[in-house]
C-alpha cells in the first residue's frame, strides 16, 4: 500500500482541502510553492502512463477538479496562475507510484523546469 492509500485511508494524516467520491486532494508535505496541491485518484492507478480508455471520465475528473481547487484557492485567473504537473517514472521525477497531479501556484514558476 503507497502512502497516498494510506492518506485515503485516513491512517496517515493529511491537509486535505478537496474530497468526493472519485478523489481527493491534500497538501503537499514538502511544497515547492507556496501553494503545492496534490489531487489522487481513490482508485490504486500507479501512474498516468498506465491509464487505459476505461478512466477517460476519470482523468477527466482530476483535471476538472483541479481546475476548480485553484479557483477556490483564489489563483485561477490570467494575473496570478497555477500550473498542473504530472511525474512519470523516472525520469519523469515521480517518487510514489499512485497517480497524482501537482498544482503548484503563488509564486511564478520557471520555463522550462528542471
Ligand atoms: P512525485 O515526485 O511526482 O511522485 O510526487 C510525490 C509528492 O508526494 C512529493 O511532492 C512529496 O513531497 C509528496 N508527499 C510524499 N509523502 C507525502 C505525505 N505524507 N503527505 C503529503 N505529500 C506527500
Amino acid at each position: 500500500m503507497t502512502i497516498f492509500e494510506k492518506i485515503i485511508a485516513r491512517e496517515i494524516p493529511a491537509d486535505i482541502v478537496h474530497e468526493d467520491d472519485l478523489c481527493i486532494a491534500f497538501r503537499d508535505v514538502s511544497p515547492q510553492a507556496p501553494t503545492h496541491i496534490l489531487i489522487i485518484p481513490k482508485k490504486v492507478i500507479p501512474r498516468i502512463g498506465e491509464t487505459t480508455g476505461d478512466d477517460q471520465s476519470l482523468l477527466g475528473h482530476l483535471l476538472l477538479t483541479a481546475g476548480n481547487i485553484a479557483t477556490d484557492l483564489g489563483v485561477n485567473s490570467t494575473d496570478s496562475g497555477f500550473r498542473l504537473v504530472i511525474n512519470n517514472g523516472k525520469n519523469g521525477g515521480e517518487s510514489v507510484p499512485h497517480l497524482h497531479i501537482h498544482l503548484l501556484a503563488d509564486r511564478p514558476l520557471e520555463w522550462p523546469p528542471g
